[in-house]
């Protein structure tokens, strides 16, 4: 299969560059996952988001993926909160990991191949600890392990960071940090009280720190460096400058990542959506305000991951207004065509033979294929729309089924990007009775006419009006029903 050449703007040289997997038949990416210590906000869901994004835009160009992202189920938070409650560790984390994978499934995210926890990779944290030491770049103080940042000459490559009025020495031993502020990285933290968590291992009892964390799991599951690496902008720097060190660091004649990807951040009123300040809505929040999921996820990804995205009420309305409009064209296909029973089966490997939508399909992928443009996809899709309204409104008694089909066919297409549209016709319950049960009834009335039992055909035509709904047979030996007004 011919794959479509992607072009990604790669956070390592700062320029849009040709994508080149070490195998397109195993592309390796590997995203920074949630902190499980709370429910995720919306603004990380769009990081989320963005890695699913990621993740159906290269299907859909014909690669074959081996993803993963990891869970942060230990750090000082969740520490700190286990104690508070006088729990374990894992029966603190444990919900939240639920909750977000429940999210994931909510909003539609495609699973990946792994999703390794940081406390299942201890052993692989401090083994790279000992391979640091062994090269020259690890000191110890109070019992606690940094990594030395003037010892590593690579060190400010990745985030362009300016390390050359750093003094040496300065640490940092918590997983929170000051934006821009450069220091010494702790990788091995000592156990401080007898209630928190601590492993016993060759390099002491204590816990890993943050950035080792990300650095092992990739190792563990690649057994080298990957393909992409993704993250919400914040995490690069210090967290992906720091996980670059270190394997770098232990590993100095390997590549660690060929393309770092960075998502924009979510903002409420300019500022950046986060816990901290308070300023943001949970799905759940969402979901229990009566908001659609499928609207939300369109939302979210319908901006470029690259540009910063206020979030505001009214402007999820004005998303949900534009997809509305897709579903509704699709419907409007799937019923002049009467195509809704043939939805995916009859249209798979099948190539389009209309011009204008073999020009929309490849507008469609190479917008995704130059660093995921979304909204310029989204371009061909609302033209796409378009031309099927107009097609159907100036055709209405001459429809050529076959184009039907095929716009049909690219909706579907563009569908393993969105997925959020539906193709089968919707169940709506009626006073109580559903659309599924009067399509079962339009189904035995057929049945008995082919039988000539006509009147069962008609004693199933009166219960149906007498319930307020109404049959009426069309030329082309078709049943459709309303409700009677
Ligand atoms: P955390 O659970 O805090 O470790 O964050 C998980 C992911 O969400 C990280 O990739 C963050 O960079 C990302 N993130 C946090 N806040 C936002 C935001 N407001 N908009 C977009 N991504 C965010
Ligand atoms: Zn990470």
């Amino acid at each position: 299969m011919t794959r479509v050449p992607f072009v990604f703007q790669n956070s390592k040289s700062g320029k849009k560059e040709t994508f080149r997997p070490k195998d397109e038949t195993n592309v390796t990416i590997y995203s920074c996952g949630p902190t499980v210590y709370n429910f995720a906000h919306i603004g990380n869901i769009r990081s989320f988001l963005f890695v699913d994004v990621l993740r159906r835009a290269l299907l859909l160009g014909g690669y074959k993926l081996n993803q993963s992202m990891n869970i942060t189920d230990i750090d000082d938070k969740i520490i700190n909160e286990s104690i508070k409650r006088k729990i374990s560790v894992e029966e603190f984390t444990k919900p939240w990991t639920e909750a977000f994978f429940k999210d994931l499934e909510t909003l539609h995210v495609q699973k990946l191949e792994h999703y390794p926890k940081a406390t299942e990779s201890i052993e692989d944290m401090v083994g790279l600890v000992e391979t640091l030491q062994s090269n020259g770049l690890v000191y110890e103080k109070d019992g606690n392990l940094y990594f030395s940042i003037q010892k590593f000459s690579r060190y400010g490559e990745l985030s362009k960071i300016d390390v050359s009025g750093m003094k040496s020495g300065v640490r940092y031993d918590a997983d929170e940090y000051d934006k821009d502020d450069v220091r010494d990285f702790v990788l091995w933290k000592n156990q401080k009280t007898e209630e928190e968590k601590c492993w016993h291992t060759r390099i002491g009892n204590g816990r890993p720190g943050w950035h080792l964390e990300c650095s092992a799991m990739i190792r563990k599951v690649y057994g080298s460096g990957v393909d992409i690496h993704t993250g919400g902008i914040d995490l690069l720097f210090p967290h992906h400058e720091n996980e670059a060190a270190q394997s770098l660091g232990a590993y100095p004649n390997e590549e660690f990542v060929g393309t770092w990807l960075h998502c924009e951040h979510l903002l409420v009123d300019g500022e950046k959506m986060s816990k901290s300040k308070g300023n943001f809505y949970t799905l759940r929040d969402m979901l229990e305000k009566g908001y659609d999921p499928n609207s939300i996820r369109y939302h979210l990804i319908s901006a470029h991951y690259r540009s910063k995205l206020n979030f505001s009420l009214n402007k999820l309305e004005e998303s949900k207004i534009a997809m509305d409009r897709i579903q509704n064209v699709i419907y409007r296909v799937l019923e002049a065509g009467n195509l809704w029973d043939q939805v995916p089966n009859s249209f798979e490997n099948r190539d389009l033979t209309n011009s204008e939508l073999q020009n929309l399909n490849l507008e469609f992928i190479n917008s995704l294929a130059d660093d995921l443009n979304v909204p310029k996809a989204l371009a061909s899709v609302f033209e796409l729309v378009r031309i099927v309204n107009q097609y159907l409104d100036a055709n209405q008694n001459t429809i050529d089924i076959s184009f039907l089909k095929e716009s049909i066919q690219l909706f579907y297409k563009i569908n393993e990007l969105f997925a959020v549209f539906q193709f089968k016709k919707q169940i709506q319950s009626i006073d109580g009775i559903s659309e599924e049960w009067i399509l079962e009834q339009i189904e035995l009335r057929k049945t008995a006419k082919q039988n000539k039992d006509f009147s069962t055909a008609d004693k199933i035509r009166k219960e149906l009006e007498e319930k307020g709904i109404l049959l009426a047979d069309t030329k082309e030996g078709r049943t459709t029903w309303k409700k009677i007004q």
